[in-house]
């Protein structure tokens, strides 16, 4: 039998209502993919209220990649701290700006195999700017959405880069672009990795609860 990812998505959809991962937020008010991989870099690995305040500080002092391109590094340090990795980051924030202005002339690319070029965008970025950034079809999966999906019993794999290529055969694409934000909201609140609050899960009665030995 399929998978019932229409009922799941939209018992997540009712469940978690306006609380969105921070790089959709900035997806649906800058309505900018430069700022969308900007934000995305921001958020690896670091928490969304942190993610959101450094976005808003960088935003106030530059938005496209010349602005970027033109700050010195230790101020965008200074301007990002304390994102997670933030000196790799600003020197990150730099290249990218520089790839973006030399390569594709001031224009993110949108496609998977460009943005994979551009040093420091790996699957997850890529394809992040692609479903928040420009609104095309991509399904970014991050370590959230790898471990639910295993869980929920949609897909049976072991890394992030396998779950993405086999949803892209079975999840119906008119879900492709709310799944990441979904499950990653689901993973933070609800579904944590060692021990999920299965006793309140909205999805709890459709879950296999694969490799799930501990829950609350
Ligand atoms: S029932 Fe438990 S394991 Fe399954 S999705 Fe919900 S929280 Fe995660």
């Amino acid at each position: 039998m399929p998978f019932p990812f229409k009922e799941v998505i939209e018992r997540l959809k009712e469940f978690y209502m306006s609380d969105v991962p921070v790089v959709t937020r900035i997806a649906n008010e800058r309505h900018d993919p430069f700022l969308v991989l900007i934000g995305c870099l921001l958020s690896l690995r670091t928490k969304d209220e942190t993610t959101d305040k450094a976005m808003e500080r960088l935003m106030k002092r530059a938005r496209t990649p010349r602005e970027l391109l033109s700050i010195p590094t230790g101020e965008v340090e200074r301007i990002i701290y304390p994102v997670g990795f933030y000196k790799v980051k600003s020197r990150l924030i730099k290249e990218i700006s520089r790839t973006v202005i030399e390569k594709y002339h001031n224009i993110v690319p949108d496609t998977l195999d460009e943005l994979l070029t551009i040093k420091g965008v790996g699957r997850k970025t890529a394809n992040i700017v692609i479903t928040e950034g420009f609104g095309l079809p991509g399904i970014a999966v991050d370590t959230h959405v790898h471990r639910i999906s295993n869980r929920l019993g949609a897909v049976r794999t072991r890394t992030p880069d396998e779950t993405e290529r086999l949803l892209r055969d079975i999840l119906p694409q008119e879900y492709w672009r709310e799944y990441n934000p979904l499950l990653v909201t689901h993973g933070r609140r609800t579904c944590a990795p060692l021990s999920p609050w299965c006793s309140k899960c909205p999805v709890s009665h459709l879950c296999a609860r694969v490799g799930v030995t501990r829950s609350r």
